[in-house]
């Protein structure tokens, strides 16, 4: 092992803390803190986006069948061979990208360990990263446990739009690489080729990779339709494309995710996820596998349901007297809460979980600043009609 010290100076022991000043930046999911308290009050829990029916029975028994072949030991660390060639078949039908799954492709313990490990593979402490907001909350952290400084450029509601100029602005000669997250999760918004492209004009110009989120994009409504920005001339050799089984089939406790980038990059990615987690599950590896080569009719399916239960949900809230901003991807409302006169998002949550029996997620864990957030909550779709209707029964309780 080589290599000089990288950050600033050690604190001297007489006056250290006694955690890492990185780990004194930010404070435990407010997600997963939501999922914890709707345990607690016994609430319906909409705050933390996970699915409450069961995953595709033929992706089940392949990992049941995986488990029973012994496949029980590491997988190849960077993935199941197998599995990184239905990775790289799937990305050929959906993008028409040919990629090579033996030199461009890691496995790694869902998008969330995918993205720390990409992250971590292209940015030096102090280099800036791009993120739109709101933004999904671990992209926070994440900065933070990289050494990346990140700029923020606004989606502005209803329809979260961005302002071209502030995306020029935000991309400097220190950024590094811009996380884009479509679908995107908490507004629905789907990014059009039109602002795709002013994306990559900025990444050109400034020599910035791009680090797609892409986890949702099986879920497009209402005639908009997904676009890998790799896709795009010239963005395949600057794009970290990452997805994961979790939302598509169900499975987010599976943690299996991947990232497609060029060798070099992958190279990298490789060796920080190596060293971050060993592998991802092996048999659950051959299980997505399956899933990955499910027929189209099951990806119809799962998107025409999610559709109905989006349309469900919007007419619901929107009868209890929240301002719901329409996704048209994702699984995700945000909404307004104006109507309710709480001083915040995060009274109002609380209040929604205790009094109310509904978990959400305050508005402000997607901003920097709580300000933006503190008439916004978002609500997770992604349940049975039962567990919907039976939260919007509790939410009727409430007055606006
Ligand atoms: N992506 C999901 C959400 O936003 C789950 C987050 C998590 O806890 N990993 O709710």
């Amino acid at each position: 092992m080589s290599g000089t010290p990288i950050g600033p100076k050690p604190t001297p022991a007489a006056v250290r803390s006694p955690v890492s000043r990185k780990a004194q930046q930010f404070t435990e999911s407010v997600i997963r803190e939501m999922t914890r308290l709707a345990l607690e009050h016994n609430a319906v829990n909409l705050a933390q986006g996970f699915p409450d029916f069961a995953a595709p029975e033929e992706v089940k028994e392949a990992a049941v069948r995986a488990i029973r072949a012994d496949i029980n030991q590491y997988a190849i660390t960077w993935g199941a061979r197998e599995f990184r060639r239905a990775v790289a078949e799937r990305f050929r039908d959906d993008t028409g990208l040919e990629v090579d799954p033996e030199r461009e492709i890691t496995v790694c313990c869902g998008a969330t360990e995918t993205m720390i490990a990409s992250l971590l593979a292209i940015v030096d402490p102090g280099e800036e990263v791009v993120v739109f907001e709101p933004y999904y909350e671990n992209y926070g952290p994440d900065a933070i446990i990289c050494g990346a400084v990140p700029r923020y450029v606004r989606l502005r509601p209803p329809d979260w739009t961005f302002d071209p100029q502030e995306l020029a602005a935000a991309f400097t000669d220190r950024t590094r690489a811009v996380i884009l997250n479509t679908p995107n999760n908490p507004t629905g918004k789907v990014f059009t080729h039109a602002e795709l492209e002013l994306i990559a004009e900025q990444c050109f110009r400034t020599n910035a990779y791009a680090i797609t989120d892409e986890i949702y994009e099986c879920l497009v409504y209402d005639g908009f339709r997904h676009i890998s920005l790799a896709t795009l001339p010239g963005m395949r050799e600057r794009t970290i494309t990452i997805n994961a089984l979790s939302k598509t089939y169900s499975v987010t406790g599976w943690r299996v995710g991947y990232a497609i980038a060029p060798p070099e990059v992958t190279n990298a990615i490789r060796k920080m996820h190596d060293f971050l987690t060993v592998g991802a599950a092996a048999p659950l590896q051959e299980a997505g596998a399956t899933a990955l080569r499910l027929p189209q009719t099951y990806y119809q399916k799962l998107c025409e349901n999610y559709r109905m239960r989006r349309d469900r949900m919007l007419a619901g809230l929107d009868r209890v007297g929240f301002r719901c901003f329409q996704p048209h991807g994702a699984y995700y409302i945000m909404t307004d809460v104006s109507a309710f006169g709480f001083s915040n998002d995060v009274e109002f949550a609380r209040y929604l979980v205790r009094e109310i029996g509904v978990a959400v997620v305050p508005g402000s864990s997607f901003y920097r600043d709580p300000a933006l957030g503190a008439q916004q909550v978002r609500f997770a779709f992604c349940k049975t009609e039962a567990t919907l209707d039976e939260a919007l029964r509790r939410l009727a309780k409430l007055h606006a």
